[in-house]
Order: structure tokens, then sequence, then C-alpha cells
């Protein structure tokens, strides 16, 4: 089985990749299971639905295009409609599943749930994301900023800790350790190790599971994302449930470093890879 299991398209904010592009590149390199995961980042954007949206800057990196970014959400119907219409035409060629990034905060919970319930018939999958605190961004150290390095990383471990206790419509919690992406500098694992523990017994206590996500190479990072002591750590506590993401914005980057991340649960002595339908999860030897 290979499968990538966290791709965006043109539903996403931040990309502009055309849903059949990804399509085709993935069989392309012969994969035969791909789960797009657009996002929705409740307090920061606004649903479609809403009207007025307004525009920003991107990071440069999953939108290498520098285009103008709209501060909005998945639109929903368009994007299950597309997506079902995909699953269709392809249906030879690759399993095409549909899934969500939920960006969630503790304060916006309550819309995810909304969220949840009202497509629950059409999600294969959902990742489960913080890529804000309080409404301020984590890639453009918006929320970093006047915080010293210890007091974002225990703010940031205690939001993943706190919403996964209150929210549980999700499959996998995504680049578990995403604050060390926009990490100026290193911190030692050790100093995070009991918090992340404590996520990563609750998430095996919900039959949840973690994702391996391949743009630590793209993003140049010296470890994987999440990191290899978080990796090991979630084998030891006999967490089995592992997808592998290479959470591309664009082709270039679809199944990037797929058969290294393999190699790297294999060796660590996972056993299994993980691929979902309808929210449950199904095993493959890895
Ligand atoms: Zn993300
Ligand atoms: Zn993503």
């Amino acid at each position: 089985m290979k499968a990538d299991y966290h791709i965006h398209s043109e539903f996403s904010d931040d990309s502009f990749e055309a849903v059949e592009d990804q399509i085709n590149k993935a069989i392309s390199l012969k994969f035969n299971e791909i789960c797009f995961c657009d996002h929705v980042d409740y307090g920061i954007k606004k649903d479609w639905s809403e009207g007025n949206i307004e525009y920003r800057d991107g990071d440069g990196i999953s939108n290498d295009n520098n285009m103008k970014e709209p501060l909005a959400n998945v639109d929903y119907p368009r994007y299950f409609e597309k997506l079902n219409l995909m699953k269709e035409e392809y249906k030879d060629k690759i399993i095409i599943k549909k899934g969500l990034e939920f960006g969630i905060q503790r304060h916006t919970i309550d819309k995810y749930e909304r969220l949840f319930k009202e497509y629950e018939n059409e999600l294969d999958f959902v990742l489960l994301s913080v890529h804000q605190i309080d409404d301020k961004e984590l890639w453009n150290q918006e929320f970093q900023k006047d915080k010293s390095q210890k007091e974002y990383h225990e703010r940031y471990y205690q939001e993943i800790y706190e919403t996964m206790n209150q929210y549980k419509n999700y499959c996998v919690l995504a680049h578990l350790d995403l604050i060390s992406r926009y990490d100026l500098k290193e911190y030692p694992f050790e100093n995070n190790k009991k918090i992340i523990t404590e996520i990563l017994k609750q998430a095996i206590q919900d039959d949840k599971g973690i994702e391996i996500n391949t743009s630590s190479y793209h993003y140049k990072l010296k470890d994987t994302t999440p990191s290899m002591d978080i990796l090991k750590l979630y084998h030891d506590l006999g967490g089995k449930i592992i997808t592998i993401g290479s959470d591309a914005h664009s082709t270039k980057y679809l199944g990037d470093h797929y058969d290294d991340a393999r190699k790297i649960l294999k060796d660590i002595g996972f056993k299994y890879i993980c691929t979902f339908d309808k929210m449950t999860p199904i095993f493959h030897n890895l």
C-alpha cells in the first residue's frame, strides 16, 4: 500500500494546485491511494458562505508562487462535489479519499463540531492540527513573539492536549511538533516530554493516531516531523495508528520522501501504516 494521506489543493487558501493535477501526479508516482485534507481554520478564516473574504500574503513556502491567499476555509459543497466526481472518474486508477485538516483552537471547537456533523457522511478522514492559538498564527511568529521559547512551547502543547480532550471527531494528530518547524533555535525534547507523553497516551486511549509529515524535508528541518524522539515514544507507548503525509500544496511535493518515511517507521518498529474509510482506520503491512 502506497498512500499519501495529507494533500492540499486549490480548495485550501494556501494552495493553487488543481485537484486533477494532484491526482495525476499521484498516479504517475504509482500511489494506490491519496487523501485530500484541505484547510479549515476557524477563528482566523471565514467560510465562503459568509462573504467579504479578505486576502493576505502567504509564507512563500507552502505557496511558493507568492499569490495572495484568501482568508477563507474550504468551500465545502464544491469541494465534496468535486472529490466525489474525481473518485468516480479515477476509480480504476487510484483510490481518492475525502478529508479535511481542522486547525482547531480551544475557542473554535463548537464550530468544528457543527461542521463535522454537517459533512459526517462525506468525510473519510480528519486531521487535527493546531496552526493558531488565540487567533495568532504560528507560521509568521505572531503567536511566538513576546513569549519566551519555554512559554510558547508549553502553551502550544497545552492547546493540543486540551483541544484533543474536548474534540474527538478526528483521526490523526497532524505534524505534532509544528511549533518546532517555525522555531528559530532548537529546544530540548526532554523539556516537552511530559506533556507530549500525555498527548500520545490520550490519543492511543481514544483510538486516534499521528502522522509522519514529510514536509520536514522541504522545510529543510534537521529532524523528522514529528521528531524521531516523538515517533519512538509513540511506538514505545503502544501507538499503532500512523499515516504518512507529504502535506503537499503543489504537485512538486506530492509523495515527497515517501519511501524514506516508510523506512524510518519500519526501523522504529512500526508494523503498519493506516488508511481510513469513513473515519475508521485500515491497517496495511509496512
Ligand atoms: Zn497543517
Ligand atoms: Zn496541511
